[in-house]
């Protein structure tokens, strides 16, 4: 029995040490704003569809009620107390796809399978939340006139939001913790190994319909899910409630808030709701950097912190209260594909 409880202890020890490592093992961050040629600016598509996008023509579904989700894709069949991911000494999340006594067979960031010492690698085998910074790398998303890319202001918040999570005593694996591609199926992938309570991915937005009275926050939510939409909603009302604080000209489209996006047979669009069932699921778009009003605030590592805290304290509300959250909206329908990307052509992975 002493074993045993000896043994617990050093698993929950372990748990802790390792949700800790990923903050501290992350490598230096990319430079804040690095900027883009001007025929980059306000061109890259902003959200993330799949390689194989359906479209949003149909009709909205009845939320949260008729749609029959596709089956998760399953999580690799691994022994109860394995490690789900592995972190590289460079800070990159590898999901675990097979053991041996001296390797983990894993996913990189562009899709392939490698096979790394467990000597090289740290394991982790639970987060209660899995963050993810869209974009990366070559992929930019979209870029401001200030030249902001999408993919620099999504890493910085989604670590000022681990941060707070962590303090509050949440476990957190971000799917990338440097500047480098990744591909929505890699970013489902760590999200499916670890199947944490809430995932929550964070973009800013572009493209709006026009000028609004109050920022233009838009969350996305898993058609078939309550959890995920309640996420949504939560995520929405602290990050509404956040940005109103700034006087600036924002801009929305019409249908801003807590909302779903079809794509066809009613499934989920967006694929890093769509790849993640079976976890609570978000799909943030926070302000519009395409706003250049926006974009200068969203350059502001004091806005950064703000956008991160309000984040988190949706988190935090989801996991730890009954509350429904807010900012409930029927989608008008959307035909445009949200853009390329997220597929592994020319996708090349980060030094491990
Ligand atoms: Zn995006």
């Amino acid at each position: 029995m002493g074993r045993l409880r000896a043994t617990v202890a050093a698993l929950l020890l372990l748990s802790v040490v390792t949700a800790g490592i990923i903050g501290a093992r992350r490598p230096a961050r990319h430079e804040k704003g690095a900027r883009l040629s001007a025929a980059t600016r306000a061109t890259v598509p902003t959200t993330d569809a799949d390689p194989s996008p359906t479209t949003g023509a149909s009709a909205p579904p009845q939320v949260t009620t008729t749609a029959k989700p596709a089956p998760p894709a399953p999580p690799p069949r691994l022994a109860s107390g394995t490690p789900r991911v592995v972190v590289s000494a460079n800070g990159v999340v590898l999901p675990v796809l097979a053991v041996d006594s001296s390797t983990f067979r894993v996913r990189t960031p562009c899709g392939a399978e490698m096979t790394v010492g467990r000597a090289t690698v740290t394991p982790v085998a639970h987060a209660t939340v899995v963050l993810d910074a869209g974009h990366g790398g070559g992929e930019a998303g979209a870029v401001g006139s200030n030249g902001l890319a999408e993919k620099t202001v999504n890493l910085a918040v989604v670590e000022v939001t681990s941060a707070v999570l962590q303090r509050a005593g949440f476990g957190v694996v971000l799917t990338r913790g440097g500047d480098y591609r990744m591909t929505l199926a890699s970013r489902a992938d760590v999200v499916n190994s670890l199947r944490p309570r809430a995932f929550v991915s964070v973009h800013p937005n572009a493209e709006p319909d026009g000028p609004f009275p109050r920022p233009g926050t838009e969350t996305y939510y898993q058609i078939a899910s309550p959890d995920s939409k309640r996420l949504a909603g939560l995520v929405y009302e602290e990050v509404e409630r956040a940005l109103s604080q700034y006087q600036v000209d924002w801009v929305a489209d019409t249908d801003a808030g807590a909302k779903y996006r079809p794509g066809q047979g009613g499934d989920d669009y967006y694929a890093v709701l769509r790849r993640t069932h079976g976890t609570a699921s978000a799909l943030a778009e926070l302000a519009y950097i395409s706003d250049p009003p926006e974009a200068a605030l969203l350059s502001r590592a004091d806005v950064q912190q703000v956008e991160g805290q309000a984040v988190a304290r949706g988190i935090i509300r989801y996991l730890t209260t009954d509350d429904p959250g807010s900012g409930y909206t029927v989608p008008y329908p959307r035909t445009e594909p949200a853009g390329g990307g997220g597929g592994p052509e020319g996708c090349t992975d980060p030094p491990m």
